[in-house]
């Protein structure tokens, strides 16, 4: 095992599957067979998941609605998808913990830090919700503060394309896949990883990311195993 504690960051929109919002099923399953393979080796995994599937503050306040309002509605979008993770990784047999950053004690605990910790080392998977908790922040920020905090040894952002491309892949059958780059690559190249706030953040402190295709089956047990795939982002 390469990685023996990781914060996966998956997107609201990867819980959608098929559908056109909400949460699909059957995806939410498939991802906790893919976190049961990676925790039965003994993988620490901590996880952030978006909101997107159900509501964004940037696309909220598009149609005049207050940004700042729209960006609670959509970290409290982040905590039901936590929920529902949560669910499906009970029901897969591995125990887990829920901590929010806007405190909701009926469905989950706080966030502490030594208690996530604490939590990691009991071999439960720790769901952070409700994002960092303050308005105009994503989750990929959350998502690298939290992996700092708990000093997680990279963070894995699962997504639906197989790593970083020098241009979009859906739509440009000519994309050129980089297996590996460095952080100034990435400012000079201009390369969408995450956005400025998160990569600043993990650049400043020197953590790894590395973006691979989290619909594919084995994926991110090969990835936490030291497989060469997605595309490596690091010093
Ligand atoms: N959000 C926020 N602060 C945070 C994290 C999230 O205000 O620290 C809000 C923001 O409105 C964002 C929404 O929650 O659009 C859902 O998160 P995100 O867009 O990052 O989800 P994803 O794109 O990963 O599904």
């Amino acid at each position: 095992m390469k990685y023996e504690r990781i914060l996966l960051k998956l997107s609201g929109e990867a819980l959608m599957g098929n559908r056109q919002y909400g949460i699909d099923n059957d995806r939410l399953k498939e991802y906790a067979a893919e976190i049961k393979k990676v925790v039965d080796i003994g993988c620490q995994v901590a996880i952030v998941i978006g909101g997107g599937n159900i509501f964004r503050g940037l696309a909220g306040a598009a149609t005049g609605m207050d940004r700042v309002q729209g960006d609670y509605m959509g970290m409290l979008a982040t905590v039901i998808n936590g929920m529902a993770l949560q669910g499906a990784l009970e029901d897969a047999g591995i125990f887990t913990r829920l901590q929010s950053a806007i405190e909701m004690d009926k469905v989950a605990e706080p966030f502490i830090k030594r208690k996530a910790v604490r939590h990691l080392e009991k071999g439960r998977v720790v769901i952070f919700g409700a994002g960092t908790g303050n308005p105009y922040f994503t989750t990929d920020t959350a998502a690298t503060l939290r992996a700092i905090e708990i000093d997680a040894d990279v963070i894995l952002k699962g997504t639906r394309v197989d790593g970083i491309y020098d241009s979009d892949p859906e739509k440009n059958s000519d994309a050129v896949k980089f297996h590996s780059l460095t952080y100034s690559e990435v400012y000079e190249k201009d390369l969408k990883v995450m956005d400025m706030t998160a990569f600043t953040l993990s650049r400043e402190n020197n953590l790894p990311i590395i973006v691979f295709d989290m619909n594919k089956e084995g994926n991110l047990l090969k990835v936490v195993q030291g497989e060469t795939i997605g595309t490596l982002v690091n010093l």
